[in-house]
């Protein structure tokens, strides 16, 4: 039997909340956050008041493992929610979510975020008919994204389809799990991110840097 290491757990475990990093265990009473709600380590039951700056990093640290992105994108992706006439923490959450890797998820393509990139880039998808296999692809307000006819009978996707058939849809998009697609049908706004967070603390942290 594979060995089941906690180290994925203790992200959830160090933020407090459950980030659902690791497929089907996060909805089973295995999830560790469950079982040990404190932070890991020898302190981790220790209340640790944190100062202003710790609060911040905390919430960006927060949402880029939620999302499973790298440090260095997802200050592109603050960059950019930045330089637009927007609401900043909006169209960061906005950018985030219509990653290719966040909707092959939403749609139940993965069992997590992690499982859903990889399948991305192996080539199960294509978006307005063309093959995409680039999990950070920006998908916009119209596009259809489904798995490739030659791909529908693979086992990771069937499975996961399957492990995810009740699984909440956002209604921003439509998802047909029969047809294996999604539209996206507008534009993600901050309302529809089921992330507990406090997105100003991390545009705080980003405008002192
Ligand atoms: Fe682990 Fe998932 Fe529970 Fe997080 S939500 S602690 S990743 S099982």
């Amino acid at each position: 039997m594979a060995r089941y290491t906690d180290a994925v757990c203790k992200k959830c475990r160090r933020e407090g909340s459950k980030l659902f990093l690791k497929g089907e265990r996060c909805n089973s009473t295995k999830c560790a956050i469950d079982r040990r709600s404190y932070a890991p380590g020898q302190h981790g039951k220790n209340r640790v008041k944190l100062s202003e700056y710790g609060l911040q990093l905390r919430a960006k640290q927060k949402a880029k493992t939620y999302y499973r992105v790298s440090e260095s994108q997802f200050r592109k992706y603050y960059e950019e929610a930045f330089r637009r006439d927007a609401v900043t923490s909006d169209a960061l959450f906005e950018q985030l979510e219509l990653r290719l890797d966040n909707i092959a998820y939403r749609m139940g393509v993965g069992t997590s975020r992690a499982e859903a990139r990889q399948l991305v880039g192996y080539e199960m998808l294509e978006v307005n008919g063309k093959k995409v296999n680039i999990p950070s692809y920006i998908v916009k307000v119209g596009d259809v994204i489904k798995v490739r006819d030659s791909k529908k009978d693979n086992k990771a996707v069937v499975t996961s389809l399957e492990t995810n058939k009740l699984k909440a849809v956002p209604s921003w998009l439509e998802i047909s799990k029969d047809r294996m697609e999604a539209k996206v049908l507008r534009k993600p706004v901050r309302e529809d991110v089921d992330l507990d967070v406090q997105e100003n603390l991390i545009v705080e942290l980003y405008s002192k840097n």
